[in-house]
């Protein structure tokens, strides 16, 4: 009896800690051979170890990392040719392969079980922007509502939220609406990418932005079209400015 009511104590501990537990032992989800705990996100450390940091120099407005010795600000060509609406845009990591397959079965296979890691990595990298001091609300960019019902949560709402925590900043729902389906991007230029995100997104809650400093958040900057669109809706909502944080930074050229 005491043998089974343990053993129904630690059904129901192990159910409290997360639905995770009951589904994934704690092996590494990438490598499916070392040891991972929850707290890792399911990967280990040597498979962390294909987790690529950006670090400068970068393009002191879009952050696209580039090679060599640059040791001043400098805006890179990209960014010269094309009206940009947010101050700057930093990103935690490159988005290289470990990365877009962690961020692809997080968005499409429900991989929750990642959400540690990812705080984990844009919390750190976060914390070094010179700019930390200066946001008064986090806003994520958000999801089309059809989207987000499908799949049943927003995965930038979540770094979103985290990040204000830490921040010790608001982050309020529904201030950023997505009014238009956009179709898939992958294949799409960076001009289509403008055009497909043009009017795609709206500020509902003017009050919560107006004249505030808006740190967005996103999972992904490959253009940077979704995230402009987004800033260009809140400084025409009278944001006093808008600044970008991503959890993973593509590093194709931005013009083709
Ligand atoms: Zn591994
Ligand atoms: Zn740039």
């Amino acid at each position: 009896m005491v043998f089974l009511l343990r053993t129904l104590k630690n059904i129901l501990k192990a159910a409290t800690e997360g639905p995770v537990r009951l589904f994934y032992p704690e092996v590494c989800q990438i490598c499916l051979d070392s040891t991972a705990l929850p707290l890792q996100g399911f990967v280990c450390e040597a498979c962390q170890r294909g987790i690529m940091p950006v670090q400068a120099p970068f393009c002191h407005r879009c952050g696209l990392p580039f090679e060599g010795e640059i040791h001043q600000a400098f805006q890179c060509p990209n960014c010269h040719d094309v009206r940009l609406f947010f101050v700057s845009s930093r990103s935690a990591c490159v988005a290289n392969t470990l990365m877009l397959d962690m961020l692809h079965r997080y968005k499409y296979a429900n991989a929750r079980w990642l959400e540690p890691l990812f705080e984990r990595l844009m919390g750190a990298a976060l914390f070094n922007d010179r700019f930390i001091d200066t946001w008064d609300v986090v806003l994520p960019v958000p999801l089309y509502s059809v989207r987000q019902r499908e799949r049943g949560y927003n995965q930038s709402a979540f770094l979103a939220q985290s990040m204000a925590a830490r921040l010790k900043l608001p982050c309020p729902e529904g201030v950023l609406k997505r009014v238009a389906h956009t179709p898939s991007q992958t294949m799409l230029s960076r001009k289509e990418r403008a055009v497909n995100m043009a009017k795609a997104f709206e500020v509902v809650d003017v009050e919560t932005i107006s004249n505030r400093r808006v740190l967005l958040i996103d999972d992904v900057f490959t253009t940077g079209a979704t995230v402009n669109e987004c800033a260009r809706v809140c400084m025409c909502a009278g944001a006093q400015s808008v600044h970008v944080w991503t959890l993973a930074r593509g590093l194709g050229v931005m013009g083709t």
